[in-house]
């Protein structure tokens, strides 16, 4: 670490752990937060330094704009350990420049590299007890910055929070997914917010995941807001499909998130001789290979679940069902992806970061 933050990350300690309440062979994802959470505000045009403070509730006004305005972006990366206690994080700086593209799509200040990497190195210095060791279970990682300044106007905040709490996690999704081919609602369009991790998306995704969900599905495929003809992303994951032996994804654009967990896969899969097309997928395409029994595999990519195996999806009334495969590019990639994140393999392409 540098010293030009880190000297100035002050540390305000908790009296009692709450360490020895949880039951680390049984975690649920993201219920469970540990002693301390990164706090850095943004005031007068600049980042104060930032502060490790006991974690727990924040005091806002009413007049808060994140209340009435929806100024928010979030990230979400994991620490993993390894066999030796060593500590690892994966590309964290892709999450931290993302971030970064998150805030100026929603008129927020950008933050400074140092602030963002030498806090959150300092926080999982300060927090690596709770770093579970347990199969497939991880410390999940939720950086976000939202408008804490004041006023009904309707404009940009002038104050701003940046935190970053930890919540040891255990494995995300149970079982496959079927999912619902999205025929009227859309997550995002052109010109819009759907390439930032902003909470408004989700918001918005709510209502028509809901509507899936009574249907009997337990997520959306999102498909192109101006024809509903193309395959986007699938819920908030990016989403594969395997035609015969290739892997097909969307080009990411306006609308689709320029997932960490997609791209990986992409360069895995090319790494292992693996045919992958970055190009436009049709509904009628994937219908296409379903009927001749060339679709193989559809899942979606992303950081809390790394892989979700799709069973199914309904269009149009109909359901189509996956075969069930012995030897899928899911199991292989997902086995491949996380052994570099746990340090179980050699991390060929430099993605895999110290912490210490
Ligand atoms: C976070 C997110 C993803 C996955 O991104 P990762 O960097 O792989 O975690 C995909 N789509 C949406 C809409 C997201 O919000």
């Amino acid at each position: 670490m540098s010293l030009e933050v880190s000297q100035k990350i002050t540390i305000q300690k908790v009296k009692n752990s709450k360490i020895n309440q949880v039951d680390f062979n049984n975690l649920p994802f993201g219920q469970v937060y540990t002693d301390h959470m990164l706090v850095c505000d943004f005031e007068n045009g600049k980042w104060s330094s930032p502060k490790i403070v006991p974690y727990g509730a924040i005091s806002l006004d009413p007049s808060a704009k994140i209340f009435h305005y929806g100024q928010s972006v979030f990230e979400g990366m994991k620490a993993y350990k390894d066999a030796q206690d060593d500590i690892w994080l994966f590309r964290p700086f892709d999450n931290q420049k993302r971030l970064n593209i998150s805030s100026k799509r929603l008129a927020m200040p950008e933050l400074p590299e140092a602030y963002f990497m030498e806090g959150l190195e300092a926080l999982l210095l300060l927090e690596k007890d709770w770093i579970p060791t347990t199969k497939d279970s991880s410390l999940y990682i939720r950086p976000f910055i939202f408008a804490s300044g004041n006023g009904f106007h309707a404009s940009p905040s002038d104050k701003y929070k940046f935190i970053i709490a930890c919540s040891p996690s255990g494995p995300y999704f149970g079982g496959k997914l079927k999912v619902l081919i999205e025929q009227h609602y859309s997550r995002s369009a052109n010109g819009g917010v759907g390439f930032a991790k902003a909470g408004g998306n989700y918001a918005g995704q709510f209502y028509p995941t809901n509507l899936a969900i009574q249907k009997g599905y337990q997520q959306v495929i999102w498909t192109d807001d101006t024809t509903h003809e193309y395959i986007e992303e699938a819920g908030a994951m990016n989403i594969f499909i395997r035609i015969n032996d290739t892997l097909i994804t969307a080009p990411t654009s306006d609308r689709i998130l320029d997932g960490i967990t997609r791209k990986s896969i992409i360069e895995i899969a090319k790494d292992q001789g693996i045919a992958v097309e970055v190009r436009n997928i049709s509904v009628h395409e994937i219908i296409e290979a379903s009927d001749n029994g060339s679709l193989k595999e559809m899942f979606g990519a992303g950081t809390a679940a790394v892989i979700s195996p799709i069973s199914g999806f309904g269009y149009q009334e109909k359901d189509y069902v996956l075969p069930e495969l012995d030897n899928t590019f899911a199991a292989t990639l997902k086995k491949q992806i996380t052994d570099i994140q746990y340090n179980r393999s050699a991390d060929k392409f430099g993605w895999r970061y110290s912490v210490k």
